[in-house]
């Protein structure tokens, strides 16, 4: 690569930074996305491909807190915190703790599922334009056996009914008849009817297009090494192909941010949520629906070959390894609820890091202290369902015009 001047640099081509890139292409800038590796193969890669505006919780919702004092003490849980005398583990908890209020959750989900519907719009477009994502406005049922999984369930209902996001309480007979593919006797749920999916890597890759077809450019295994800062502006960045000048820089680089924004001396505390997904073959009773096991926090994606069952959060740091037992308890829980061949094949496993925040929130926003970078990291369980219409929020700052969420809960230099 030659070294190259641009308009808007875009480090990071997952889902956030090929949504901005794709955004800023289609309004005529000329914008650069470099990524350190392939389009699409960090955690936008294997994820559950879910588009659910219902799904707008914070990881810390009040009531946590008695929660998470058990995860650290069970390595079996659906979510996971590894005790650790790590200076950032701990400094992440104490924020994690002060996020648990009803104020903070109440802000967070409605930013959140602004953001989401906005992105749902935008992805029934992409949709119709680019019939290889297969999105699909099927809805989504949440299911459970137990009575405090279906009073979960009933709260997620209540927490976004209000803000223009469809559901019904179901009953057992009524989640039978809808999704045959479901053992018995289950307890009840809730049924969200326009919620989507889509194939999460088909997905980047067709923002790409969006970016390369509008005279963008994408280039990978080109890694951000140095941002060499002048005053308080960024002058130009170095990276593995050479130097690239840019009137703006956008970090969109998910669960690499924290060590990246050091460099920058600004504090980005996110952690890798460490979550496994894996595809076995299509079941003799396959499922129709997507569906979240409620109480066992798997998803279960039906896919037009196959069936892909995710789940697991395991606060970690930069650690990709996978654990096998907890890839065992994801199947185990999912037995309880679908009908699992004896020998059931794993045709992949992917472990994927979502970008945590301590409040569940995104960081997006110019950096307070360097007026040309700006920050869109840090989309914990659900940066696809976010993601293009934090494409639109950054495309906007960027032109100075009035954002369409409150910027103060996303604030970038929060913490
Ligand atoms: C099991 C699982 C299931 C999930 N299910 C869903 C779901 O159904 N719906 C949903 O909305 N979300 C879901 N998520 C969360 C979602 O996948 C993430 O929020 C999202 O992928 C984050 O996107 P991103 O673009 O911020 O990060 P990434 O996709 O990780 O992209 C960051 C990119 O930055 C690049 N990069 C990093 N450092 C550098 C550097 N120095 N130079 C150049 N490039 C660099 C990386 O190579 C990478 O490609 C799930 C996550 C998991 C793990």
């Amino acid at each position: 690569m030659e070294n190259k001047e641009v308009d808007i640099l875009i480090v990071g081509a997952g889902i956030i930074g090929t949504s901005i890139g794709a955004e800023l292409a289609r309004r005529g800038a000329k914008v650069c996305v470099i990524d350190k590796g392939s389009v699409g193969m960090g955690c936008s890669y294997g994820n559950a491909g879910w588009m659910t505006p219902c799904f707008a919780m914070p990881l810390p919702m009040p009531g946590m807190l008695l929660k998470s004092m058990k995860w650290l003490l069970d390595p079996e849980s659906p979510l996971y915190i590894k005790p650790s005398l790590s200076l950032d583990l701990a400094s992440w908890l104490y924020q994690f703790m002060k996020a648990m209020n009803a104020h903070q959750a109440r802000r967070a989900v409605d930013a959140l599922v602004v953001l989401s519907q906005k992105s749902l719009t935008e992805y029934e477009k992409l949709g119709q334009k680019y019939p290889e994502i297969h999105f699909q406005q099927k809805g989504l049922l949440m299911v459970s056996k137990t009575a405090s999984g279906v009073a979960a369930a009933v709260d997620e209902l209540n927490y976004v009914k209000d803000l223009g996001v469809p559901g019904k309480v179901l009953t057992s007979e009524d989640i039978q008849q809808m999704e045959p593919a479901l053992k018995s006797p289950l307890l009840g749920g809730v049924y969200f009817s326009k919620e989507s999916m889509a194939e999460p890597l088909r997905v980047v890759q067709a923002l790409s297009k969006e970016i390369t077809s509008h005279g963008g450019e994408i280039i990978e295994n080109c890694e951000l090494k140095e941002i060499i800062i002048n005053g308080n502006k960024v002058e130009k960045v170095l990276t593995s192909q050479g130097e690239i000048r840019a009137q703006t820089v956008v970090m969109a680089t998910g669960s690499w941010s924290k060590s990246l924004a050091q460099q920058m001396r600004l504090r980005v505390p996110i952690l890798g949520g460490k979550g496994y997904a894996m595809i076995v073959p299509p079941l003799a009773q396959q499922p129709q629906y997507p569906m979240m096991l409620v109480e066992k926090k798997i998803a279960i994606t039906p896919r037009e070959n196959s069936l892909r069952i995710a789940g697991t959060l395991e606060l970690v740091d930069q650690d990709f390894s996978i654990t096998q037992k907890r890839v065992e308890n994801i199947k185990k829980g999912a037995r309880e609820f679908l009908h699992l061949p004896a020998d059931l094949q794993v045709q992949e496993l992917w472990a994927g890091l979502r970008p945590c925040t301590p409040d569940g929130v995104p960081l997006i926003g110019f950096h307070k202290n360097i007026s040309n970078l700006m920050l869109a990291v840090g989309h914990q369980m659900l940066g696809l369902q976010s993601g293009t219409g934090t494409g639109i929020l950054v495309a906007d700052l960027i032109e100075g015009k009035t954002p369409f969420v409150d910027m103060n809960v996303l604030d970038a230099n929060r913490f």
